[in-house]
């Protein structure tokens, strides 16, 4: 393959891989002209390969800096957003395949002098994929899954597809907002912890037409409930069991190395873990930019849970050979959209967290724990400074306080920490906070001083003794005493 003509030209990649799934228990492999989510002989999670990568590295690293540097400018849509990273993404699908709704390239944003500075003067950002289109990274994973369903749908002529989901809410929002865009016979049907995702997660596949049924019990329970379906019916499964959403969540690391001009000296990545899909795309997105040359170095990587859903944490937190790895019996989280107990995606956690290891050393990847208390007020802080953080955004926050404090990272490297949704999904934490209506199992006692509520300038009986012009007057006099404002 040449590189040189993509460059010149902004046609479509010309590469092809042939992509298998290789099963991580038993090494077997599958093709791909058939939806697989567990290993048919083991029972293990799969990770999808091109078998041509190799022939990749026949391109410099150099080479491929300036090709996807040139992609970026790009205005043709299938390119616009994870695919801009074709050649390391999903090479089997064609351009009418792909499906972009304005996923991808979201914004680093330094953080505000005054966050930097409570956390002594520490380099940070945050990368926003709450301005994903239904305001969280899923949308990643979603638009790779998506593309490829596409284009399977056209190679075998199939008409119709059911596409259903377990989810904490965000896996919903995604795959309702594509499968309503794609349409062409998709439809999709999300199944949620009764009472267990925000309003605003809820509103979000209701707005786009999907099917939403409710489970009593938590997420855990939904992931039962839609594994049976995958395994005895004829339905597409769009949890991260699906290797393909994995694949497109790998987008996030290609674009954090290409924001620091593809050297990652110096940086600490720090990313909540849930269910460990997103984890598992980032570790496996930058190992695959290491192998092509195009970076020298991984950063440094941290998952971050929280004592209420804290499975990785406890694995890792045992001594390296003596490890066991048990699921946890969750508690009620602020970082709701991480609180589970038994992570699908572990299997793929410990295998790159071991390339990692063995490759870059202890400490190129490990996992801090943080509270719930910390975690919500990790949001409050990160957002009064002017960031749009949710919840699991807070996590990582309070996740580089912690590794500040154990001694895992120095004030001079950078911290690029995963604001994984947009704020607004998470208000209702936000509310309990500031009204102090937590339930106890949370054991989040809040800061008063962190309380902000609206206040009344005038009541409406007062309105209704005044005329409109004294109305105005009165009301801004309010203010002015309010605010104790002096006359220019
Ligand atoms: C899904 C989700 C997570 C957890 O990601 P995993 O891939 O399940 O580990 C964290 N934050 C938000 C906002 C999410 O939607
Ligand atoms: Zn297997």
């Amino acid at each position: 393959m040449t590189v040189r003509s993509h460059v010149s030209s902004p046609d479509f990649p010309d590469y092809r891989g042939t992509m298998e799934y290789f099963c991580l228990g038993c090494g077997q492999r599958y093709p791909i002209d058939q939806l697989h989510y567990t290993c048919p002989s083991c029972g293990d999670v799969f990770l999808l390969e091109d078998t041509g990568f190799e022939s990749l590295k026949n391109v410099s690293g150099a080479a491929w800096r300036d090709l996807f540097d040139i992609r970026a400018a790009t205005k043709s849509d299938p390119l616009r957003g994870i695919f801009r990273f074709y050649e390391l993404m999903a090479p089997v699908v064609e351009p009418d395949d792909i499906v972009w709704l304005g996923e991808g390239n979201t914004p680093i944003v330094t953080s505000s002098p005054a966050l930097s500075a409570q956390l002594g003067g520490q380099r940070m950002a945050f990368k926003n994929d709450g301005q994903n289109p239904s305001a969280s990274f899923k949308d990643r994973g979603m638009a790779c899954a998506f593309s490829f369903l596409r284009a399977l749908m056209r190679k075998k002529e199939m008409k119709s597809l059911l596409a259903v989901c377990a989810s904490t809410g965000d896996t919903s929002a995604a795959a309702a907002l594509y499968a309503a865009y794609v349409g062409g016979g998709i439809s999709s049907v999300v199944i949620l912890p009764e009472g267990k995702v925000t309003p605003q997660q809820l509103a979000q596949p209701l707005g786009s037409g999907a099917t939403v049924l409710e489970v009593p019990g938590v997420f855990d329970d939904c992931m039962k409930v839609v594994e049976h379906l995958a395994d005895n019916y004829d339905v597409a499964l769009l949890n991260s069991k699906n290797a393909w959403r994995i694949l497109g969540q790998e987008s996030y690391a290609f674009e954090v190395a290409q924001w620091y001009d593809w050297d990652l000296a110096g940086i600490c990545v720090f990313v909540p873990i849930g269910n460990a899909g997103n984890i598992t795309a980032i570790m496996s997105g930058f190992l695959k930019l290491c192998e092509l040359g195009v970076i020298a170095k991984p950063p440094r990587i941290f998952g971050v849970q929280t004592h209420h859903a804290d499975p990785v944490w406890r694995y890792y937190s045992q001594p390296e050979g003596s490890r066991v790895f048990a699921p946890v019996k969750v508690q009620p989280s602020v970082a709701q959209a991480a609180m589970i107990g038994d992570p699908v995606s572990f299997p793929r956690v410990r295998h790159f967290a071991d390339k990692l290891e063995k490759a870059y050393g202890p400490g190129a990847f490990q996992v801090v724990q943080v509270t719930e208390q910390e975690t919500i007020e990790g949001m409050l802080l990160a957002n009064r400074h002017g960031h749009i953080s949710c919840t699991q955004g807070g996590e990582c926050l309070a996740g580089l306080k912690k590794a500040r404090e154990l001694g895992l990272i120095g004030a001079d490297e950078t911290a690029v920490l995963d604001a994984t949704a947009h704020m607004l999904k998470f208000i209702g934490f936000q509310e309990m906070y500031f009204e102090n209506s937590f339930p106890p199992e949370f054991g989040i006692t809040p800061d008063p001083a962190l309380a902000n509520r609206p206040e009344p300038v005038i009541t409406s009986a007062e309105k209704a003794d005044l005329t409109p012009e004294a109305f105005t007057v009165k009301a801004a006099e309010n203010i002015v005493a309010r605010l104790g404002l002096a006359r220019k």
